[in-house]
């Protein structure tokens, strides 16, 4: 399985760290996160080392990805959650920390504090415009 020593996931999966495991399979493993944005808040990883979203492999991907929603089922069955995000951040900008590829599942309550990161405003059309014909050229 491949590991990178000074990773702290992979420690995680390797059981040198330790962590509140809530869900876990021949290639996935989820636990609670240590700094939750709710209660509940968990990570859900691969136990292969992958940097993140553009170097892991499509069916480790789906593993991570079907994992993700059984914990998500489960944040909402057992700590009665009334929605769910799932977040990706894929590179230091994007306030990836930890480089070891990683679904968060963020239960939602009522009254959680939580706010989208960004204000909904309509976009320049020429500028979108510009960018679609920048991706599809
Ligand atoms: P990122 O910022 O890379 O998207 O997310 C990394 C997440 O891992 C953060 O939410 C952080 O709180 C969590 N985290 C970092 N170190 C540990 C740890 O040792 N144990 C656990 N359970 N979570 C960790
Ligand atoms: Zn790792």
């Amino acid at each position: 399985m491949a590991q990178d020593p000074d990773c702290i996931f992979c420690k995680i999966v390797a059981g040198e760290l330790p962590s509140l495991v809530v869900a876990e399979d021949d290639r996935t493993i989820a636990f609670l996160d240590v700094n939750p944005a709710t209660p509940g808040h968990t990570v859900v990883i691969p136990k292969d080392h992958h940097r993140d979203l553009l170097t892991i492999d499509d069916d480790v991907l789906a593993a991570t990805t079907a994992t993700a929603r059984r914990v998500a089922a489960l944040l909402s069955d057992r700590l009665d959650a009334v929605g769910v995000n799932l977040l990706n951040n894929c590179g230091a900008q994007a306030w990836q920390t930890v480089f070891h590829f990683h679904l968060h599942v963020v239960p939602r309550y009522a009254s959680d504090p939580l706010t989208l990161p960004w204000v909904p405003a309509p976009g320049d059309r020429d500028e979108i415009t510009a960018t679609h014909a920048t991706l599809t050229a």
